[in-house]
């Protein structure tokens, strides 16, 4: 059952600030209370369940270490007396996952945003590092993410690794989750004699998608890919179950390089106010990025499938009004639709394939404009299959509860976007080695309390992975 937990009470982490700044120095910090508060936030306030619990909780200072020597000065200082820490990249987090819930020292990292080197394909890379800088850097070498977040433009890779899960690109390449993308982790722990541990293998796993509880991130290595020249489009059908059924074919056309591959309802399509001009009313459409040599093929397809390509750009060249595509899809979607409709909220859901097209179908004829439908074609266990990040139409909790558990007992897991704590969410688990990594690096529990649920309870909740936030 769907049960949403309550934070502590918000209130202030009572230390002596003058004696940590002392204890800390050179590390910069800030404690002007306006700018403390703005890094207090993330895009928690997407869920109306989340913004009403976390509204009031904010930090007592950030702290921005220049360098893996300060991130050292600031965790061995917070462990000396007792003061939470939570680690923060660009703070654009879905479920509060950046913002303290006891007060304490943000950790900013955006000033560790230095390349260290990029060998045959793998990039050693500080954590701070905007996504959008560091393909600055790559991209003339012939190399660029696996995947990126739609939140290329403001997010880090730090935050990208701790925080999220997959995006542009995962139609090609699966999830962080999936072996082989995170190399290293290059770990740093908060006790009074802080370590530095490098995890590899699968041993990252114990990092990726924590919330930054159970160690900081100050360099990482992660895999890239071969750049490729891109063609943006979309294509347009009548109905929702013909677009789902022709992604499913480009998701299976082996000789189409793509890096994209959304479905999006009319429902949800018609928030997306800079590409009225494109979509027809009514119509489900498409959003698929592939690499341009493929774009006559795509054509074929798409009239074989009976819909029309009703936006094309390749390259640099088109309507420059118009935002990279990737900012119409992933949780950008539900983006575009809250610029224009407050009360809309919406899921995370996984359709595990070979069923996921019928679960689709299923679903969306139960809810029908309640949630519009908007899925995420990608590669799981080199199956196609998708995940849903469908709108909802925000009433009451208790009607968001029960949309969720009709999901849950129809086969279709909720990765809960509307709870703070790992578990509970897109996690849903904390294993026996994740405790123990805590407990040897955050002996005192300082790192984002009470994100945790088996670290409040003392007890790894067991079974196996299932992750997907995004
Ligand atoms: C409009 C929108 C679209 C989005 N689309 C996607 C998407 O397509 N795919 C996706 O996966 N996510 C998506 N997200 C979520 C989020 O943008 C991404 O996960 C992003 O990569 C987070 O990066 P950040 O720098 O903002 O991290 P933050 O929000 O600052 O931090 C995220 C988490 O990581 C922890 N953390 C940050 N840095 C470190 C570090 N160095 N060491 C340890 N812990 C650390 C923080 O404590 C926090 O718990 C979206 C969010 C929004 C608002």
């Amino acid at each position: 059952m769907t049960a949403w937990t309550d934070p502590p009470a918000p209130a202030p982490h009572a230390a002596d600030w003058a004696a940590f700044k002392a204890a800390i120095a050179p590390v910069e910090t800030i404690d002007e209370q306006s700018l403390v508060r703005q890094k207090s936030r993330d895009f928690y306030w997407y869920s109306p369940i989340l913004k009403r619990q976390l509204n009031k909780h904010f930090g007592d200072i950030v702290a921005l270490p220049a360098n893996e020597a300060e991130v050292i000065k600031v965790t061995a200082a917070c462990a000396r007396m007792r003061i939470p820490l939570t680690v923060r990249g660009a703070g654009t987090g879905n479920y509060g996952q950046a913002m303290p819930l006891a007060g304490g020292v943000i950790l900013d990292m955006t000033k560790m945003d230095r390349i260290v080197s990029l060998d045959a394909g793998v990039l050693r890379v500080e954590p701070g590092l905007k996504l959008i800088d560091l393909e600055a850097k790559t991209i003339p070498q012939g190399w660029e993410l696996r995947f990126h977040p739609s939140t290329r433009r403001t997010a880090t890779i730090g935050g990208f690794i701790a925080g999220g899960s997959g995006g542009i690109g995962s139609i090609a390449y699966g999830t962080l989750r999936d072996r082989g993308t995170v190399r290293a982790l290059r770990v740093v722990t908060v006790e009074e004699n802080p370590r530095t541990i490098v995890l590899e293998g699968d041993d990252v796993q114990k990092v990726v998608h924590a919330y930054g509880t159970n160690g900081i991130v100050t360099e990482l290595d992660i895999a890239l890919a071969r750049t490729w020249p891109w063609a943006e489009c979309i294509a347009s059908f009548k109905d929702l179950m013909g677009a789902v059924r022709f992604a499913q074919a480009v998701g299976e056309s082996d000789g189409l390089i793509k890096k994209e591959l959304a479905v999006v309802d009319w429902e949800a399509a018609k928030y997306f106010k800079p590409l009225a001009g494109h979509l027809r009313e009514g119509e489900t459409i498409a959003i698929v990025v592939l690499a341009e040599a493929g774009l006559e093929a795509f054509r074929d397809l798409v009239e074989e499938h009976g819909g029309a390509c009703v936006f094309e750009r390749a390259g640099a060249e088109g309507d420059e009004s118009i935002p990279p595509l990737y900012e119409f899809t992933w949780n950008h979607t539900t983006l575009q639709a809250l610029k224009v409709d407050k009360s809309i909220t919406y899921l995370q859901t996984l359709y595990p394939p070979p069923c996921h097209v019928d679960l689709v179908e299923k679903m969306w004829k139960e809810f029908g404009d309640e949630v519009p439908i908007h899925l995420e074609f990608a590669r799981m266990s080199g199956r196609v299959g998708c995940f849903g990040l469908q709108l909802v139409r925000f009433t009451t909790p208790e009607r968001l509860k029960e949309i969720i558990e009709f999901h849950n007992a129809n086969g279709c897991p909720i990765f809960d976007p509307h709870t703070f704590l790992l578990e509970d969410g897109g996690m849903r688990m904390v294993d026996e080695a994740q405790y123990e990594f805590k407990r040897a690096a955050d002996p005192h529990g300082l790192l984002n309390p009470f994100k945790m649920r088996a670290w409040e309870e003392r007890t790894p909740t067991g079974g196996k992975w299932a992750e997907v936030r995004f």
